[in-house]
């Protein structure tokens, strides 16, 4: 556990422990407000966010961002934004589960730094592997689950929406009960 988030930085940007590490560009650390009582984790970096360095920064995180902004959250303001892996997986493929497991201690630091009292689980691979590895995302997305003192809450990932415009509904009304429960237990988000 490393005490500051300078360290914790620089430790996971140095980080070789999986073979992810072998053909990225950048360790995508995370990126926002670290005293933001809401974060939001991805499953891993995909080709821009590898390029840049940055977190949801493709197309999908250009339309995460936009519904992020419709209620009034920003990672320039109030929100933190992290991945489950820091490094992308070839292809876009799914992160394979011994490279989540490998790789999920630096995000445990981030969230013992941060302590949040929100996390938005953006997508299926997230949701399983930090609400619940049975979770249906399609019927549990926008449902908060209290666990270890922090509201969860899994979501469609935005690059579904992409793929199928129909769900983007589905995604506003989760980020609708998100607003209702930041409004109900957070003091410094809005
Ligand atoms: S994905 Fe995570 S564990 Fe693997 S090399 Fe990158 S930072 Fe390290």
């Amino acid at each position: 556990m490393y005490e500051s988030w300078e360290t914790l930085k620089n430790e996971c940007t140095k980080c070789t422990k999986c073979d992810l590490c072998k053909e990225r560009t950048n360790v995508v650390f995370g990126e926002g407000n670290p005293k933001s009582e809401v974060m939001f984790i991805g499953e891993g970096p995909g080709e821009q966010e590898d390029l840049q360095g940055k977190p949801f920064v493709g197309r999908s995180g250009k339309l995460l961002d936009k519904m992020l902004g419709e209620i009034g959250l920003s990672r320039n303001k109030n929100i933190y934004i992290g991945n489950i892996v820091k490094c992308r997986p070839p292809k876009n493929r799914d992160p394979l589960p011994e490279e989540q497991e490998l790789c999920i201690n630096w995000l445990r630091n981030q969230v013992l730094l941060l302590k949040p009292k929100i996390i938005v689980a953006v997508g299926r691979i997230a949701a399983m592997k930090i609400i619940d590895p049975n979770i249906k995302i399609t019927k549990q997305h926008g449902t908060f689950y209290l666990k270890k003192k922090t509201w969860m809450m899994p979501t469609i990932h935005p690059a579904a929406i992409l793929r199928n415009p129909n769900q983007k509904p589905l995604v506003e009304q989760d980020f609708i009960n998100l607003k209702e429960k930041i409004k109900e237990i957070c003091t410094n988000t809005y």
